[in-house]
């Protein structure tokens, strides 16, 4: 009879796989807590928190319980048109601890959806104003996501070159690294004009682009550079929301406030798929006319859907818990005390950390692109020891649940340590 695995292969495409290449899939039978179990009763501990979704870990009985009791009450309604508790009172919920400028709140359904209505809101306030304005700045090596609007305001890698014709055109400039400050602002300076619709980052760390770390000091000085010529500023925290960086959100260590945010993965709790587009009042106000073409036309037939929307209202109780804030503080100082750790190791780099967040490089001959050898080496070693990490290129990095016991980080920063020593 037929693994999981195997039918799978038959029937399935998965993301970012090559599948001619890579092995049959893990079949994951069930989660708890930091663990995952799969058919044959192995145990992984899930240090990546499923693709930086799953704050709480998995299967957690609180968010369950809440979202069964919704499923049973209202599990889907149009959102054009009609309204319901769950959608109402998140955004009542998330305004009060958002940064003090987000005024409304526009859902969606992922990550890349959120930053495709954040473009689409910040190029048509623009036209909406009649003066429109047709330029963005980014970040180099950003990850905004993969639908056509977000890889366009990315980092150009192998990932977007066979759509390079199709991508609208960006600027960019260096991610403001410790040392490339000066460099990140001359930039911005030299191509701020009355053209710039938007500058967009992910503030403090960017993450696919390889877990890059900044300071608030820079993205500050940035935010304010491109502010001066009139740019919306789009904070994408999509991986930096509810407390990774040791905040609620990375924009709390700023003393700039974003004009549009975008919030999704940790905002169910890696429950359910949700995507949320804030924005301030003035952005909102341009689209309010008698005039129907200033309407922002957009939706998806899961907009507001109430079970996700109770997802990450039972995510946002345990998030704001006494409970979690302790563990997130507890992870952050588990983590500094595993930098001093890392130091010892002649093959790491660039050790460095943002709250619950760790990264360092892995020293290579030459080999830093996300398909080296490197990365499926570190991959395996791992995974054969039941920790689930999923590095990018050479860069390792720890994104645990907040959940996750300090027995079982003493046991995946152990099980790093023996991959530094082979
Ligand atoms: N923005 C950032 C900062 C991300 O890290 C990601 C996903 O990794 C996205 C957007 C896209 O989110 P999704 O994968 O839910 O489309």
């Amino acid at each position: 009879m037929q693994t999981l695995s195997e039918r799978d292969q038959a029937v399935i495409w998965h993301p970012f796989t090559q599948m001619q290449t890579a092995p049959l899939p893990i079949s994951i039978t069930r989660g708890e807590g930091a663990v995952l179990y799969d058919e044959a009763g192995n145990q992984y501990i899930d240090a990546i928190s499923s693709w930086w979704v799953n704050l709480h870990g998995h299967a957690h009985p609180y968010i369950a319980e809440r979202v069964s009791a919704q499923l049973r009450t209202l599990e889907h309604v149009i959102f054009a048109g009609f309204t319901h508790q769950p959608a109402v009172e998140l955004a009542e919920r998330l305004l009060p601890i958002l940064p003090n400028h987000q005024a409304k709140v526009f859902y969606s359904d992922n990550g890349s959806t959120a930053v495709e209505v954040a473009l689409k809101m910040a190029f048509q306030y623009w036209h909406n104003i009649g003066q429109p304005r047709t330029k963005v700045i980014a970040l180099d090596d950003a990850y905004h996501g993969d639908t056509f609007g977000a890889m366009a305001v990315g980092g150009r890698s192998a990932f977007t070159a066979p759509f390079t014709p199709f991508l609208f055109e960006v600027d960019y400039i260096p991610a403001p690294v410790p040392g490339r400050e000066e460099e990140a602002l001359a930039k911005l300076e030299a191509l701020l004009d009355d053209n710039v619709a938007a500058f967009i980052f992910e503030p403090l760390v960017q993450g696919a682009g390889g877990m890059v770390m900044y300071q608030p000091e820079i993205l500050n000085k940035l935010m304010q550079l491109a502010r001066s010529a009139g740019a919306l500023l789009i904070a994408d925290e999509v991986m930096t929301g509810f407390g990774r960086t040791g905040r609620l959100f990375a924009s709390h260590h700023l003393t700039e406030q974003p004009d549009l945010m975008c919030l999704s993965k940790g905002l169910t709790g890696g429950t359910m798929a949700l995507g949320v587009t804030t924005c301030a009042q003035a952005i909102y106000d341009a689209f309010l006319s008698d005039d129907k073409f200033k309407t922002l036309f957009h939706g998806h037939s899961f907009t507001a859907n109430p079970l996700a929307c109770t997802a990450a209202l039972a995510s946002l109780d345990l998030t704001l818990s006494d409970e979690t804030q302790r563990n997130i503080q507890r992870i952050a100082s588990r983590h500094e005390h595993f930098t001093q750790v890392l130091q010892r190791y002649g093959c790491v780099r660039n050790i460095r950390q943002q709250g619950t967040i760790l990264a360092f490089d892995l020293a290579t001959s030459g080999q830093t692109s996300y398909f080296n050898n490197i990365r499926d080496i570190a991959y395996n070693f791992l995974l054969e020891r039941s920790v689930l990490m999923r590095p990018l290129g050479n860069v390792l990095y720890i994104l645990p649940p907040y959940c996750m016991t300090d027995e079982q980080l003493t046991y995946v920063y152990a099980q790093i340590e023996d991959l530094l020593k082979t």
